[in-house]
Formats: C-alpha cells, sequence, structure tokens
C-alpha cells in the first residue's frame, strides 16, 4: 500500500482494510453473544467513530439500537479541561444496558468526562467498546471493556479518523510518517 498525503503531513500504511474488518468481525461475535435478550443501546461518539460504528452495527445480529452523540473537547487553564456535549442524547437510557463505540482511546479526557454524566441518566449498565486503545497514552482512568487493536502513541488516521478534518475516508489506518 502507498504512504499518503494529508495537507502538509505524510502517512505510512499502518493497518489494512482486512485487518480492521477481522478485528470487527470478532467484536461483533462477542458483542452478540454478550447481550443477546439485553437490547443493547450501542452509543457512537461522533465524527471519528462513524465508519467503525457502521461496519460494526451491520454485523450485529441480536435485538439492539444505536444512537449518536457529539462530544468537543477543550483544553481549559486546568490541567483536566473540559469536554461539552456538542450534540446530546435524544432517548432515555435509564435502565438500558449501553455499549459506547469510540474510533479509538487516547488520554481517556473525553469518556472520563462523560461517564459521570451517562451514569446520573441511571442506564443498567454501561459498558466501552474502541477500536484503537492507545494505552500508553491514558492519562485518565477508563475502564475499556472491549479493545479491538491496540497502537502505540503516534497519530493516525483513515477509517474515520482525521488530520484537521481530512482523511477520514481511507478504508486503512495510516500512521504519522517519522521524520
Ligand atoms: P481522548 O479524550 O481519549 O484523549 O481522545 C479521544 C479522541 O481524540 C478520539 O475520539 C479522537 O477523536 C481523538 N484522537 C486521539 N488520538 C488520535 C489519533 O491518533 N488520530 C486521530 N485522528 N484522532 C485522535
Ligand atoms: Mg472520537
Amino acid at each position: 500500500m502507498p504512504s499518503i498525503k494529508i495537507l502538509d503531513k505524510e502517512f505510512v500504511p499502518y493497518l489494512s482494510e482486512q485487518t480492521i474488518q477481522e478485528k470487527i468481525a470478532e467484536l461483533a461475535i462477542q458483542l452478540n453473544k454478550d447481550y443477546e435478550g439485553k437490547k443493547p443501546l450501542f452509543l457512537s461518539i461522533l465524527n471519528g467513530s462513524f465508519l467503525f460504528t457502521a461496519d460494526l452495527f451491520k454485523q450485529i445480529t441480536i435485538e439492539a439500537e444505536v444512537s449518536f452523540i457529539k462530544l468537543a473537547s477543550y483544553k481549559g487553564t486546568s490541567s483536566t479541561g473540559n469536554v461539552i456535549t456538542a450534540i446530546g442524547l435524544d432517548i432515555n437510557v435509564k435502565d438500558r444496558h449501553i455499549v459506547i463505540l469510540e474510533d479509538i482511546i487516547d488520554t481517556g479526557k473525553t469518556l472520563h468526562h462523560y461517564l459521570p454524566q451517562l451514569a446520573n441518566m441511571q442506564p443498567a449498565s454501561v459498558k466501552i467498546a474502541v477500536l484503537l486503545n492507545k494505552k500508553e497514552a491514558l492519562q485518565f482512568p477508563v475502564d475499556i471493556d472491549y479493545s479491538c487493536i491496540d497502537i502505540p502513541n503516534k497519530f493516525v488516521v483513515g477509517y474515520g479518523l482525521d488530520y484537521d478534518g481530512l482523511g477520514r475516508n481511507n478504508k486503512a489506518i495510516y500512521q504519522l510518517k517519522e521524520d
């Protein structure tokens, strides 16, 4: 696979479409088993998770719902920063089994700040499924229940993930080229 250029940066192939799809298929099998009879609500975090969510949800064979929220993270003066809900939940999640779908966990800040808000809505359970897990980058405690692929602490694009808004429309995932 050739490298790609997005704006000023070059990215090298890192995870093939086949690898990504295989890992998603494995996750779907696991979720179909774990959530049988529970009518889970898959809660996808926009924007980055939209392709992951679509490909995963197509392989969910049990009764299930999907919904979307958009969280924006701002660097404030405090070290923890702020996470605001740009598009919120439009359904009642009380007593529902929720599976959060995230494209990538980096510092953990976004989910660490959002989870208490979700807990306030009294869901029956909340678990987190991520496509990519930058384990070494974690700074805010978040328990990841389902993780497809562990990756090093390097910037990646493609398959929903962007660089300055671009690059989401790649079937594979690319890593920032080191100089
Ligand atoms: P966290 O709150 O865990 O630090 O970061 C979560 C969000 O940051 C992800 O959902 C994603 O939007 C963005 N992010 C983190 N690492 C990367 C990366 O390597 N590439 C891209 N494109 N986005 C990332
Ligand atoms: Mg994201």
